[in-house]
């Protein structure tokens, strides 16, 4: 990929093969994890988010499809390069490396093969804020970023209490906030992403701020439910303040989130790894779960999408395709066809479960203490719709355009008022 250009007298720059204009007005991407369309829109009906209700009257209010696997990690990485995970290559949260053999998790930023705009825009002359609820993305995220006080941060929510100039670019971010460090698993490490955004809105004024939030509370509570209202609630408020200083905001969400549990209650699994030592011998394939991720709690490491490694894949391929609760099963090739991934980064089949399904390792394998309420997750075909939404209005008609949650900076930057 060429390097970025930056034509002044237009002020607008290319970065990873797209045009954006410089931010005219402070400009915020929010990516709120796990938001299936649905929660805004019943908080709206409570009477609890106005912010919202004006906003999804009279700014813009689009349906994006996300990057599948539908995780975290791929996606949070496609809304900040604007590209497919084809090119920026995070493939999941977690994979084998083919270069050494290990399964590791995916945050390491030596795995990202692009810059993400962030760099760009502060060589523009951009300030540039970059606030996330887990520490575990902020690596990829601010990578080859240049922290400077008041000019360029990045830091998390969870680490908050350790942010230092020289990693952060930003001390004192507590006293800042006026929160403490919030539980890992909690609301609060969401809502201090957005605390913290405001706050740094009227302190450093940067042109360019993106908030990623975590999808604990989303994991747990379906829209509409009180939990999930308080949840909208709570971020509409904060929405409100960075609106009312005068910045252009786009929200969107890494992926959605389904029910993934059976009539008892208990989560739909199909254990992939069980399946094949049964079919193969034990161990002659290797499952992986991209969605595995040290924080568990949420979803057991359970979601709906895997990818094994296997020598002849063609026979299992089929029995696959014939088991009932499976949405897709595709070869390496055709997965990275179909979802743009990076063939090297995936399995020798991909597994794509139904909306209600999700696929396991081994049943002993799954630590399934922490779901305190029914399953649900995501990592399918069924949780790619998400929300796409500005507080201004497009300049030109929507039309037909397929729309995906890695054109927010597109959205935020060209295309509305
Ligand atoms: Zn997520």
């Amino acid at each position: 990929m060429a390097p970025d250009s930056i034509n002044t007298i237009g002020g607008e720059i290319t970065v990873n093969g797209r045009t954006y204009k410089l931010p005219k007005q402070p400009t915020v991407v929010v990516c709120i994890d796990g938001s299936e369309p649905g929660y805004i829109e019943e908080t709206v009906k409570a009477g609890r988010a106005p912010w919202f209700a004006k906003v999804m009257k009279e700014g813009t209010n689009l349906l994006a499809d996300c990057v599948v696997p539908s995780f975290t990690n791929p996606n949070n990485l496609s809304i900040v390069t604007g590209r497919p995970p084809a090119v920026h290559g995070i493939s999941g949260n977690y994979f084998l490396d083919p270069e050494t053999g290990k399964e590791v998790m995916m945050n390491d930023p030596k795995f990202l093969r692009i810059e993400t705009l962030f760099p760009s825009f502060q060589r523009a002359g951009c300030r540039i804020a970059v606030v996330t609820a887990k520490d575990k993305l902020r690596g990829l995220l601010g990578k080859d970023l240049k922290l400077a006080a008041g000019k360029a941060c990045s830091f998390s929510s969870e680490k908050s209490d350790k942010a230092s100039l020289a990693e952060n670019g930003i001390e004192g971010v507590n006293a800042l906030v006026g929160m403490p460090v919030p539980d890992v698993y909690s609301a609060g490490l969401s809502e201090f992403v957005f605390a913290a955004g405001v706050k740094l809105m009227e302190r450093d004024r940067p042109e360019i701020m993106y908030l990623s939030t975590t999808d604990y509370i989303q994991h747990k509570h379906a829209p509409g439910t009180p939990v999930a209202n308080d949840f909208y609630a709570m971020m509409d408020g904060y929405m409100a303040k960075l609106d009312a200083l005068g910045c252009t905001i786009v929200l969107t969400a890494d992926h959605g989130m389904n029910a993934k549990f059976g009539k008892d209650g208990q989560p739909d699994v199909i254990y992939l790894q069980d399946l094949f030592d049964g079919w193969l011998g034990k161990d002659k394939a290797k499952v992986i779960l991209p969605i595995t991720d040290p924080y568990v709690v949420h979803h057991g490491a359970l979601g709906s999408y895997a990818v094994v490694y296997c020598a002849d894949p063609a026979p299992q391929i089929a029995k696959l395709k014939a088991m009932e609760g499976i949405e897709a099963v595709l070869t390496k090739a055709e997965a990275a066809a179909r979802f743009e991934l990076p063939p090297e980064r995936l399995g020798d089949i991909v597994v794509v479960s139904t909306k209600h399904k999700v696929l396991g390792t081994s049943a002993a394998k799954h630590d399934l203490s922490g779901l305190t309420e029914p399953l649900r997750s995501h990592g399918g075909i069924s949780e790619q719709r998400v929300p796409l939404i500005c507080n201004r209005k497009m300049t030109a008609p929507a039309g037909s355009h397929r729309w995906r949650n890695f054109d927010a900076f597109d959205l935020a930057l060209n295309l509305v008022a």
